[in-house]
């Protein structure tokens, strides 16, 4: 593994980007700087960079070789291994167990952005489901209600906030949701099964 691989690894774009004062907003996009603009026009991927206004893409080391002007890349490794204190040995080829812990690391990372995808899309479909029953309110007086809308009534809101609670905590924040999720995650895959009526189901 390089030690170009090794940064790459160790911190993220979002991490870099933020680290050096770019605001990035929920959606990822941030102001570019390297070009003037009054918009957000560049989004920050995990990583990498990418501007849609100036067609500048960079990944971590690119990046931050652009932004502080430095004559190379491995001059950017340095910059970074300092700055975020990733006590990476820069110039001396790693040993095997220092490329299993980068790995691990690495890993570690991929596993947890698996997740993340995974546990918002349940999330967000228990909201839609939620959404959707609430549409199957009586349409007059004598019409009997459907259970499914009596259970959305309960537990639109406690969708919508787990949703919200998601977007907007941090890294920690949501693997503290995960036993939450997973409930969420059984408990939506059996009331919708048994409780909907194929016949009833429209498509979305
Ligand atoms: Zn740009």
């Amino acid at each position: 593994m390089t030690v170009f691989e090794q940064i790459r690894s160790a911190v993220d774009m979002k991490t870099v980007a933020e680290g050096y004062g770019l605001d990035v907003n929920r959606s990822g996009m941030t102001l570019c700087p390297f070009h003037n603009e009054r918009t957000p026009s560049a989004k920050i991927y995990h990583d990498s960079f990418h501007c849609f206004g100036c067609g500048e893409h960079a990944d971590v080391i690119g990046f931050t070789q652009k932004m502080f002007s430095l004559n190379k890349p491995i001059d950017a490794a340095k910059k970074l291994n300092d700055d975020y204190c990733l006590n990476i040995e820069i110039g001396k080829v790693p040993t095997e167990a220092e490329v299993t812990e980068y790995q691990k690391r690495a890993d570690k990372k991929r596993a947890y952005e698996e997740w993340e995808k995974q546990a918002w899309r349940i999330l967000n479909d228990y909201y839609w489901l939620m959404r959707d029953w609430r549409a199957l309110a009586p349409k007059s007086p004598d019409e009997e209600c459907d259970k499914r809308f009596i259970y959305s009534l309960h537990h639109l809101d406690h969708a919508e906030h787990l949703c919200m609670e998601f977007i907007n905590c941090d890294k920690d924040g949501r693997l503290s949701m995960m036993d939450t999720v997973a409930k969420i995650s059984a408990l939506a895959d059996t009331i919708s099964v048994s409780w909907t009526d194929k016949s009833l189901a429209e498509p979305r």
